[in-house]
């Protein structure tokens, strides 16, 4: 099968002809068909995550079942699947025995402990698969399993009440998605953004108010949530000027910068919290799946094929896609 590998640490992707994975035990062989390019395959590229070079990494699969290891019985030749990060865990530490695997240290983590998903053919244990809803298109549905799954748990994980209003600060790859979950659940959404020029775009995806900043937020009434998806946490510190009292900070991009509360004061007496928030279980997963396929939800991506591959990496590492980069994959 053919795979985009990545030679050594910062090398230029290559589509070189690997061998085909066979299904052992409990996993499913899965036929991609579209696969999302994540910032995270920038860290990993780079170095930033451990793992062994050449390698073909990839966190955002989704095609359809072509064969069954032994003992899997709850999936079946051409489900439609896609896998999220968290492919397996130890199921013996205190994390796991609460269901709580994301905690888990020993997590075998999609494209990082596995070969990835920017390839012909993907391994995964078949309990971690979700199966697509029907009619939900393959390009749709990769980037929900990492960008979709992410802000949707965040903004579930900060338990918004009826009446309470949702920021979302970055309109970029996660935010143009957050927006529209917000919306979709039916929240007043106020987007933050430097760019002027995407003004438009946010009211666009649905947005009642844009705003450009933290003080900008204030003025139009503040926020009970604010969603941080960029990576500058100085832009998500200022957000903070604008979160309302006992509102809840949601940091959800990476960075390597520190993050650091210029007014203290104003957090205690506002009784603000800051949270940090990632893929916080299937059950948002499922749902974040679902509203894509109702349609309230459309993910903006540039779609590239599998040959085409090292310059959508280019690209996603630049900064330069607009919003998600998808790479489809036909055979
Ligand atoms: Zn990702
Ligand atoms: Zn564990």
């Amino acid at each position: 099968m053919r795979a985009a590998v990545v030679p050594k640490i910062g090398g230029k992707w290559e589509v070189k002809e690997i061998p085909t994975p066979e299904p052992s035990s409990n996993q499913v062989l899965i036929k991609i068909h579209a696969s999302g390019l994540c910032y995270t395959d920038v860290h990993i590229t780079e170095g930033r995550l451990p793992g062994q070079f050449p390698r073909t990494i990839g966190h955002e699969p989704v095609g359809e079942i072509i064969s069954l290891g032994e003992g899997v019985t709850t999936r079946k030749v051409g489900d439609r699947v896609g896998v999220p990060w968290v492919q397996a865990s130890c199921g013996r530490c205190e994390w796991c025995l609460r269901g709580k695997t994301m905690f888990c240290k020993q997590q075998i983590g999609t494209g990082v402990n596995t070969q990835g998903s920017h390839a012909e053919c993907m391994l995964a244990y078949a309990d971690s698969t979700m199966l697509l809803p029907d009619g939900l298109a393959y390009e749709q549905a990769a980037p929900v399993f990492c960008a979709g799954y992410t802000v949707w748990s965040s903004l579930r994980w900060a338990d918004p009440k009826p009446h309470e209003r949702i920021a979302i600060a970055g309109i970029g790859g996660l935010g143009h998605m957050a927006v529209q979950y917000s919306k979709a659940a039916g929240f007043e959404t106020i987007a933050i953004t430097h760019s002027k020029d995407k003004e438009e775009l946010a009211h666009k995806l649905g947005a009642d108010v844009v705003v450009s900043d933290g003080h900008g937020l204030k003025e139009a009434g503040g926020a009970d949530v604010v969603l941080a998806t960029s990576n500058s946490y100085k832009a998500a510190e200022d957000t903070l000027k604008g979160l309302r009292p006992d509102g809840r900070l949601m940091l959800i991009g990476i960075s390597d910068e520190p993050f650091t509360i210029s007014a203290p004061h104003e957090l205690i007496d506002n009784r603000h919290q800051i949270i940090g928030s990632s893929q916080n279980g299937r059950e948002y997963l499922y749902e974040a799946l679902d509203y894509v396929a109702k349609g309230k939800v459309k993910v903006m991506a540039e779609i590239f094929p599998l040959d085409h591959v090292a310059d959508a990496y280019e690209r996603v590492s630049k900064g330069k896609v607009r919003f998600r980069a998808v790479i489809a994959i036909t055979q």
